[in-house]
């Protein structure tokens, strides 16, 4: 029992699965197309004796690509390992105030396990009928607040004026805006509210739309003086967290604006007739703000049409909590791939 009691025992986040056999993937939000040409160029032509060294502790090359991206000062972005890296770096450095955190009930579930990792409390809102952010929930007292914009696996994006809202009701502590999705959205992002509210702190990734997840890159946004707080805590953590090669490869993809804007249409253009094409075979589901679409149908249960599709070799993502068990999240694929999982879907719905 002793050592027993001496062990930092969790439950960790389970991802969705990343099959080795082909199959049609649209379970785990990834990009159906390459990154950028100048990731492949990059990576062709890496210098190999960079590897010797470690990497720039201050990630600069890539921290100042993005900061003109965003249109902040390169004092004003942190970069990580993913977002998955910046997200538990900040819950660390900004969620200590031994009150609860504030979250919704249906998001990310990786929030839940840092903040039970890093014994914090924490309290899930509530979303209102239509699925949407109650930000009257968000008024109380707490430690903290994290949502993901447009949330996940809703896909519904909140207007700024929400966002602004929640964050003048909280000056005091810190409000991270988790943006995975937001190049999907075709709408704001929170990043322009940086210089005015103190209290915010976005995040982005790079692996969904910009195609790498494989490549682990995530930035956050914020004012000067939490970034220079999230640089400490990382600096204490562990100063070389980003690899040579994602370095350099972040920053090619980054310099691509017109590929990522190609791309990130394309998507946005096969999510569009997908939800159509969803509405008219009778299934329900949130306006989709993202390269997802989370749907059920009124007379097809939840779970049986995932292990369906999956015994056809269609991944889609479907969770045991009974208030969603009724959905699938779809990933957005190529053309191709959501017109084989239609076709699939329509032959299994016939049965
Ligand atoms: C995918 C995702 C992340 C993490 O992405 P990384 O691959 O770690 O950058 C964070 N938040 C949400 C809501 C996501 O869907």
């Amino acid at each position: 029992m002793r050592l027993e009691e001496n062990i930092r025992r969790v439950t960790p986040y389970v991802p969705g699965e990343q099959p080795q056999q082909k199959v049609i993937k649209l379970n785990t939000n990834e990009n159906p197309y390459p990154p950028a040409p100048g990731v492949e160029r990059a990576l062709k032509e890496m210098d190999d004796g960079r590897l010797r060294l470690y990497p720039d502790p201050e990630i600069r090359m890539l921290t100042e690509s993005l900061a003109e991206y965003c249109q902040v000062k390169p004092e004003q972005i942190f970069v990580g390992v993913g977002s998955d890296d910046v997200l538990s770096m900040s819950f660390l450095t900004f969620f200590n105030s031994g009150k609860p955190i504030l979250f919704p009930d249906i998001t990310y579930s990786f929030y839940k396990v840092w903040a039970e990792l890093y014994r914090i409390p924490y309290e899930c809102c509530p979303l209102d009928e239509k699925m949407h952010l109650r930000k009257e929930d968000y008024c109380k007292e707490n430690g903290g607040i994290i949502f993901p914009n447009p949330n996940a696996p809703t896909g519904i994006y909140e207007s700024l004026d929400v966002i602004e809202e929640i964050l003048k009701q909280n000056p005091d502590v810190i409000v991270i805006v988790d943006e995975a999705y937001i190049d999907f959205a075709g709408k704001p992002s929170a990043i322009s509210l940086i210089d005015r509210y103190d209290n915010l702190l976005v995040t982005q990734t790079f692996s969904k739309s910009r195609s790498m997840a494989g490549m682990r890159i995530g930035f956050a946004a914020g004012n000067e003086r939490l970034i220079r707080w999230l640089q400490d805590v990382k600096y204490s953590f562990n100063s070389y967290t980003m690899s040579y090669p994602a370095i350099v490869c972040g920053t090619e993809a980054v310099k691509d604006t017109e590929y990522f804007r190609k791309t990130t249409e394309k998507i946005v253009a096969t999510r569009e007739w997908s939800k159509e094409k969803l509405a008219d075979l009778g299934f329900e589901f949130p306006d989709s703000s993202t390269n997802f679409i989370f749907a059920k149908h009124p007379k097809y249960d939840g779970e049986k049409l995932f292990q369906a599709l999956k015994e056809r070799q269609i991944y889609v993502r479907h969770w045991k909590q009974p208030e969603i068990a009724q959905y699938l999240r779809i990933t957005v694929g190529t053309d191709e791939e959501m017109n084989q999982f239609f076709d699939t879907l329509e032959e299994i719905m016939k049965e």
